[in-house]
């Protein structure tokens, strides 16, 4: 053989992998300089984790970042849903409509509120809750839709918008994934009534374990705010409702924020636009190298929509076997790791299909707790979301550069199109 024949031979049937040497630094995250040791050393060193006077210039910036006129911190990305949630008057027997695509956060937290989640099925190229899926699933019920901006993909916001409008549902944007993305030009977590999202270390505003709600209605930031805080309540409740609630968390949640994660939030914040640029920058040239190839497909928006991948968190490719003979995904997988490619299935499980939505009675009512308030039987089986229940086998997860560097990306361009090209030898 050749030696160019000795490099195209699979990895896997024996050949030399693609990928070789060491770039972990393309990868690593977050990154963390000096600049964000100063600013958590300030505040470790003043004693003043438990404070809120940090949290509050990180709430202001980030709110004036995203473009709204309030942003409350908490704990996790958890907790800014529930409180999304309870801000949205979600609470016993309600409905939300979210899709199960999903991690568990964006739906689960209805169970601590006596509601329960109705799920929509996604898009196949977006991976967002599909607009043509949600309205015959409103009911009288119905309080809020949650779309996810999945894997930093924007959901169709104009539509679904529509639809919530049209019956006077709320909509809570699940921004966990997508910080600073566009959806036509406009940045994500600012069309529907409320967002909420994670900032915990893997997601692309990294920050430590973290959460934050964002919202231009003062009624759902109120309440929101009355839910899991109290000594920060009395000044900042208002409304005549809610005055009276001042001095007790009304959810007995505990939400404030660590300010070792708001000081290292603040200088992240300075950073991200330039960051998340670059990540774009990097993938998208991924993807235009890679065009055309058979069984593969990005995950990304049209290129004159005006719509971004924000910091393209836990980067997906589509898989097409149908393109590759048939290919199982975990042949491909497998051969891609062969290459020295991390690659994997790429997605979450389908929650619908977990015992917890559908028999576990987890606070003795009696019956499933999915049901415990309902007015029928809400479950949703096997079957019943057929493009969510196909995606496992349908997309795979792609290199996360954090660094626009071509000569280490194209190495990984080459592995994948060397498997692509040979996939027939996989069969
Ligand atoms: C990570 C995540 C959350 C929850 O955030 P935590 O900070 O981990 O509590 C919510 N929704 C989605 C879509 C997520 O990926």
């Amino acid at each position: 053989m050749t030696a160019t024949a000795v490099q195209n031979k699979l990895a896997i049937l024996g050949g030399e992998p693609g990928v070789t040497g060491d770039h972990s630094e393309l990868f690593r995250w977050p990154i963390v300089t000096k600049e964000h040791e100063d600013a958590v050393l300030e505040v470790l060193r003043a004693g003043r984790m438990s404070g809120w006077d940090v949290t509050q210039k990180f709430e202001a910036e980030f709110a004036e970042y995203i473009g709204t006129d309030y942003a409350l911190g908490s704990p996790n990305g958890t907790a800014a849903l529930i409180e999304a949630m309870f801000g949205c008057k979600v609470g016993r027997g309600d409905e939300i409509i979210a899709p199960s695509m999903t991690f568990w956060s964006t739906a689960l937290p209805a169970f601590n509120l006596g509601a329960t989640p109705i799920f929509a099925d996604i898009e196949p190229d977006s991976l967002c809750i599909d607009p043509k899926d949600i309205e015959h699933r409103i009911t009288e019920r119905t309080k809020a839709i949650i779309p996810v901006h999945y894997c930093g993909h924007p959901a169709d916001m104009d539509p679904i918008m529509e639809i919530a409008r049209r019956h006077g549902i709320k909509v809570i944007e699940d921004v966990s994934h997508a910080h600073g993305g566009l959806y036509k030009g406009r940045k994500v977590g600012t069309f529907g009534d409320v967002a909420a999202m994670s900032m915990m270390s893997g997601k692309s505003f990294a920050i430590g374990e973290a959460g934050m709600l964002c919202t231009n209605d003062q009624e759902i930031y109120e309440r929101a705010l009355s839910f899991g805080h109290y000594e920060q309540t009395s000044g900042k409740l208002t409304l005549p409702d809610l005055k009276p609630w001042a001095g007790l968390p009304v959810g007995a949640y505990k939400n404030r924020l660590n300010q070792l994660c708001s000081a290292m939030g603040r200088v992240q914040l300075k950073h991200y636009p330039g960051k998340i640029q670059e990540i774009q920058d990097a993938l998208n040239y991924f993807w235009d190298e890679l065009e055309g190839l058979p069984g593969i497909r990005a995950h990304r928006p049209a290129k004159d929509s005006g719509s971004s991948m924000a910091g393209w968190y836990a980067a997906t490719g589509l898989y097409l076997p149908e393109e590759l003979g048939g290919l199982p995904l975990s042949k491909f997988t497998g051969a891609m790791r062969a290459e020295g490619v991390s690659c994997s299935r790429g997605c979450n499980n389908p929650l619908h299909l977990h015992y917890v939505l559908n028999e576990a009675d987890i606070y003795g009512d009696g019956k499933p707790t999915r049901l415990a308030f309902a007015n029928r039987d809400v479950r949703q089986p096997a079957g019943s979301l057929p493009v969510t229940e196909a995606l496992p086998e349908r997309c795979f997860s792609i290199p996360w550069f954090k660094h626009d560097r071509r000569d280490e990306i194209d190495l990984y361009v080459a592995a994948f199109r060397k498997v692509l090209e040979q996939a027939d030898q996989l069969l």
